[in-house]
């Protein structure tokens, strides 16, 4: 399992998208949620849109592995979709939120976990207008809830500065096969040299390694300074 957070508009959509189209063993957990459509949202596939009354109803009968409140919707995570990847011995990548990480990391510790970080609250404000798919209103109060999130990136394995989107989709995609290497050493196979330069890049994305350049930027989102 996969999952992965950021602050809404860092570019995770983006680079989960990238990596699914290119994986044919990694399924997208396509989560359920009480947010209204944005342009570009496939029912089905960004999410499954229920209303509230159908999403309380769901986590009561007790179908969702984990789910959590965020800008005043609803989201969560069906069994079902776990249920599925593991019958197709799949892997499933998961992007939600700080909170729904942070339960799924006590359940299922065997989780990757990767926060990303956009490069400064400038460009994440920019990024989030340029998408214009939301109301202003709704753009403060995700900039506004982006330095509470960029404050956990602690409690992830690796963490990603989406500067260059194609770099780190390669980033995103170097923790992936690096993973499933580790996963696999019990077998005693020797990796290839593109599974070695992947295990490479990865081994620098791993949060340890990026706190220095990572601390910056944090305290840039807190200072509220959109530089
Ligand atoms: P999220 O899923 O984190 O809310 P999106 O993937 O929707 O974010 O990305 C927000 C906007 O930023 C989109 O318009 C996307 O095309 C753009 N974007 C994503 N990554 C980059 C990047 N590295 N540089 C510039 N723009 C980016
Ligand atoms: P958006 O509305 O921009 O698609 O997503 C808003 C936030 O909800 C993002 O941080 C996203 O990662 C998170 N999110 C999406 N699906 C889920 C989910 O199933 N569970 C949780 N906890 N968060 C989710």
């Amino acid at each position: 399992m996969l999952i992965i957070s950021a602050p809404s508009g860092s570019g995770k959509s983006t680079l989960a998208r990238r990596l699914i189209e290119t994986d044919s063993q990694l399924d997208f957990s396509t989560s359920v949620t009480t947010r209204a459509p944005r342009r570009g949202d496939e029912e089905g596939k960004s999410y499954r849109f229920v209303s509230e009354e159908d999403f309380l109803a769901m986590r009561d009968r007790n179908e969702l592995l984990e789910w959590a409140r965020v800008f005043g919707n609803y989201y969560g995570t069906s069994k079902d979709v776990l249920d599925s990847a593991r019958r197709r011995g799949h892997d499933l990548l998961l992007d939600i939120d700080v909170q729904g990480a942070a339960s799924l990391m006590k359940r299922l510790p065997e989780a990757v976990t990767v926060f990303i970080l956009p490069p400064s609250p400038g460009e994440l404000e920019y990024r989030l207008r340029n998408r214009s798919s939301d109301s202003n209103e709704v753009i403060e109060h995700r900039l506004r809830e982006a330095a509470q999130e960029v404050a956990n990136y602690g409690d992830y394995n690796y963490v990603l500065i989406n500067d260059q989107v194609d770099e780190t989709a390669e980033q995103l995609r170097s923790i992936l096969v690096s993973e499933r290497c580790r996963r696999e050493r019990r077998t005693g196979r020797p990796e290839t040299v593109e599974q070695l330069r992947n295990i490479r890049i990865a081994e620098r994305c791993k949060q340890e390694r990026m706190a220095e350049r990572i601390e910056p930027i944090v305290e840039s989102f807190q200072a509220g300074t959109r530089i």
